[in-house]
């Protein structure tokens, strides 16, 4: 295969942003030299010559939290693996870290073996988080397993505990101690759940059920007691957390408080609980823009900004979820409606456009977010989240010109529809390569099942 040279790029990663030509040979990074160095061999025709004209190259961009195939309540996700992925690589993304469901017997290997299985379709990388929902002797034990399959990280939750999903906070202490000693790190899905069931019995009882009450059956203060909480348990055993979409400028101040107290918290937000608000949710399609924790009030919005623009959160990921219109309509209670948005395609570009065109972060803040902080958190730097030779060559070509409606017409999601149909971008991913192969300019060019499982080392954080 020939050498593909990426001539005239603006260059940006962890070592700043510069302007460089990158020379890819097979499916890792083989040169980054200064505009010209390459010459010879261009013209005695060694490489195949791609001219970026000042285009922008990033790291491959990562969503670090993705539900493709995920079933839920009788159903399944609109996208699977395969056709999220095309929506992923379409916006310039060349890894996600999707969900392991919990195993009932507690049988890590195999769980996350059937998983494999699945995103086997998947045309980009991927890794996993694994759910844990009980803590047992034998869940203690197992839990090792997953450094041997390549996961660095489990997520809990202290909320649905009518479907089983959430860890009993007595057994917070002696699981944050054993996650401690193998070097695994715990997300957690934050919201305080017999709050919410209090509030689910005051507002059913009334029958205020529809949509409009999502955000008061399932408050901000709901979120940030659930950050105190299992916050103030890992700093006495003395091991980060990492928080999954934080949503509320109030759940952003217990984090705040935490690390005050010099407890190691680390946050992610979605672009969604940056831009959207829940005015959405009195619009007569209301359902498709209920997802939880719930849309937020505009002042989050803005507080949410603040701490992005303050580095008060390491990620931005986007909790893709992906349920078609027919799905999601279903129902008007916000008690049934299937919960989650599709959102991996416009990640870049809706944080490109509200982030560093309005000037809240530079343009390598916004990668760090996007693409080097998830790597390494997730144990999947330097081949992922960085551009250094001999790493997976994993790139993102970006033009800042580039106008778009972000229409499902113009979206790859088998949902159909986007929660940010009313935004028009500037700047777009325009061309995606994930490990030095060109899979999306316009068009896709991989093949189904070549994306592959990348095996994630200890987080960067323990
Ligand atoms: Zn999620």
């Amino acid at each position: 295969m020939k050498k593909i040279l990426l001539k005239n790029a603006k260059v940006v990663d962890d070592k700043g942003i510069r302007k460089s030509d990158i020379l890819i040979d097979d499916e890792k990074i083989a040169a980054e030299e200064k505009r010209g160095f390459f010459e010879e061999g261009e013209q005695k025709g060694e490489f195949k010559i791609i001219d970026l004209d000042g285009k922008y190259i990033f790291p491959g961009i990562i969503d670090a939290h993705t539900h493709y195939l995920l079933r839920s309540r009788g159903t399944v996700t609109a996208d699977d693996f395969y056709q999220g992925s095309i929506a992923a690589a379409a916006g310039g993304v060349t890894t996600v870290i999707d969900y392991v469901d919990f195993p009932e017997d507690g049988d890590f290997k195999r769980s996350v073996a059937a998983r494999k299985k699945e995103a086997e379709e998947s045309v980009i990388d991927y890794n996993f988080h694994q759910i844990v929902q009980e803590f047992n002797p034998e869940i203690s034990e197992n839990l090792a397993d997953l450094k041997e399959l390549g996961l660095a990280s489990i997520k809990l939750f202290t909320t649905y505990k009518d479907v089983g999903y959430m860890i009993d906070r007595k057994m917070w202490p002696d699981l944050f101690k054993r996650l401690k000693e193998i070097k695994i790190l715990p997300q957690v899905h934050a919201e305080d759940d017999s709050l919410i069931q209090d509030l689910k019995e005051v507002y059913s009882r009334r029958n205020l059920i529809e949509s409009r009450y999502h955000p008061a059956i399932r408050p901000a203060a709901a979120e940030a007691l659930a950050v105190k909480d299992m916050g103030e348990v890992a700093h006495e055993v003395d091991i980060p957390i990492y928080i999954v979409h934080l949503s509320s400028a109030e759940g952003l101040e217990a984090v705040r408080k935490l690390r005050a107290e010099k407890a190691q918290v680390y946050a992610e937000t979605t672009p969604h609980y940056l831009m959207l608000d829940n005015s959405y949710l009195k619009r007569e399609d209301a359902q498709l823009f209920l997802m939880t924790p719930p849309l937020r009030d505009k002042y989050d919005n803005q507080i949410l900004w603040q701490g992005i623009s303050q580095n008060e959160f390491q990620v931005v990921a986007t909790d893709h979820c992906a349920f078609n219109r027919e799905q999601k309509m279903k129902s008007n209670s916000s008690l049934e409606i299937l919960p989650g948005i599709p959102g991996t395609e416009s990640l870049l570009p809706l944080i490109y456009s509200s982030g560093v065109r309005n000037n809240r972060i530079t343009i390598r803040e916004m990668v760090e977010l996007l693409s080097i902080n998830p790597a390494k958190i997730f144990g999947l730097y330097p081949e992922k989240g960085s551009l250094e030779i001999g790493t997976d060559a994993d790139l993102t070509v970006f033009d800042p010109n580039v106008e778009k409606k972000l229409t499902a017409e113009n979206l790859h999601s088998a949902a159909e529809y986007s929660p940010y149909q009313d935004f028009t971008v500037k700047g777009y991913p325009v061309m995606t390569f994930r490990r030095g192969q060109l899979i999306f300019d316009n068009k896709l060019r991989a093949e189904k099942g070549s994306g592959k499982f990348i095996f994630a080392h200890s987080s960067s954080l323990l």
